[in-house]
């Protein structure tokens, strides 16, 4: 948790700024101390956090007499148009909310020149980062198995202790929303391979011969 709050308060000192370009998920630590280790779920709900994070990071601003806040960013399903430059079409949109209550939903350079900020290249980061973890997804929870069943000395093979190093890296890497080298890839498959008996070690059940 120690980096993520690290992260908001980066964001709450850099609005106005520019972007924060980096996503710290190292919060969700590899520390031994911890009860389980990372879920692909957990990485999302923190990732969720941080995108909450980011919004609230941003002053209200003016536009036509009124005042706006970001409530929101999505990619629209069908395509919109923008409600201030009337361009068509845009994909990734900014939800503004008035103090009055008007919603108005708007493209990339309309949200970037109304905040002042480089938001869209932020929520692009943000939305790769979401969709390396969701599409890592199997190895993130297997692997997270694997390394939990190691560490509780529960696991029927060994680890040599140069990759347990590698793989914690590759994890990482992973909750970190990047994807992964070829390398990392295979190594990870090779120990899930060797433990495909193994699905429930995380949740204590012993492995039977
Ligand atoms: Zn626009």
């Amino acid at each position: 948790m120690y980096d993520m709050y690290l992260f908001m308060s980066y964001c709450n000192h850099n609005s106005g700024r520019g972007i924060t370009d980096h996503i710290h998920l190292t919060s969700i630590s590899l520390d031994a101390e911890e009860e389980t280790m990372p879920k692909t779920d957990d990485v999302l709900v923190e990732l969720k956090m941080i995108f909450n994070a980011f919004l609230k990071s941003f002053f209200p601003f003016a536009f036509e007499n009124e005042t706006y806040r970001l409530v929101d960013n999505y990619v629209a399903n069908p395509w919109i148009r923008c409600d201030i430059c009337r361009n068509y079409p845009i994909q990734d949109v900014s939800v503004i909310i008035s103090s009055r209550g008007k919603e108005l939903h708007v493209g990339n350079e309309c949200i970037d020149q109304l905040t002042n900020r480089k938001a869209s290249e932020w929520f692009k980061k943000y939305r790769t980062k979401r969709e390396n973890v969701t599409n890592n997804r199997k190895y993130i929870d297997d692997l997270d198995s694997i390394l939990t069943a190691f560490r509780k000395g529960e696991l029927p093979f060994n680890i040599k202790k140069n990759d347990v190093e590698l793989l914690l890296i590759a994890l990482e890497r992973m909750c970190n929303g990047f994807t992964l080298t070829s390398e990392q890839q295979q190594l990870i498959e090779f120990y899930i391979n060797k433990s495909v008996h193994l699905r429930d070690i995380s949740k204590g059940e012993k492995y039977e011969n």
